[in-house]
């Protein structure tokens, strides 16, 4: 690590010592589906739609056994929720037949399940095992190009250059301070540099 990116990763960690998702979850499979939920549709809205979804089906093996279309009768004020009806439904199958009606804990498999893809691989590793992993969201992706930690905007690259800038202890930590620092202050328009605890050493690249 530079002294810049030293720096960086510790006013990241004091500025965020505990960040969370706003995925609210209790287990990985409820972090799995809600994390499918959000695509492209708001944290809130997921949130509010898997707390009736998990009254009913608060395991692989209960939603196995649902229908699709009940799944979409839940799920329905979600975006995209006719295919998000059926990955989840997909989902609890395999679980179920592969995996003991758990979710694994490897990346290989979670990015075999409908719907997985790096990003909700990375997060689900992260925060339901705390398996040090890096997502790349859109605010990661935005927050690590902004400070100069990655130039590229293809988020396996972006993963990669994070995983080298920072150290392995402090991923988890540090990409979901990246998460809370493009939400709330590097915001895609108009970033709050004035007032972020990083101003007097980010290189605001493309700012
Ligand atoms: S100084 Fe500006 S560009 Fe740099 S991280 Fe903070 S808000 Fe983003």
């Amino acid at each position: 690590m530079t002294k810049s990116s030293n720096e960086i990763v510790k006013r990241i960690k004091e500025a965020y010592p505990n960040p969370k998702i706003e995925i609210e979850f209790t287990n990985p499979f409820e972090l799995l589906v809600g994390l499918v939920l959000s695509a492209r549709c708001r944290d809130a809205t997921a949130n509010k739609i898997t707390k009736e979804l998990f009254k009913k089906y608060p395991t692989p093996k209960h939603m196995k056994d649902a229908t699709i279309d009940e799944i979409n009768e839940l799920i329905s004020s979600c975006s995209m929720h006719n295919n998000k009806a059926k990955a989840l439904k997909g989902i609890a199958e395999i679980l179920c037949e592969k995996f003991n009606c758990e979710v694994p804990n490897k990346f290989e498999e979670l990015i075999k399940l409908p719907y997985v893809a790096d990003k909700t691989a990375n997060m689900v590793l992260s925060f339901g095992f705390n398996i040090p992993a890096v997502g790349v969201d859109t605010h990661v992706l935005r927050t690590a190009n902004r400070l100069g930690i990655s130039s590229s905007k293809n988020a396996k690259k972006v993963e990669e250059d994070i995983k080298t800038f920072c150290p392995k202890d402090d991923w988890i930590v540090f990409y979901a301070g990246l998460i809370l620092l493009g939400r709330y202050i590097c915001k895609a328009k108009n970033p709050l540099c004035d007032r972020c605890f990083l101003n007097d050493i980010c290189p605001k690249i493309g700012v």
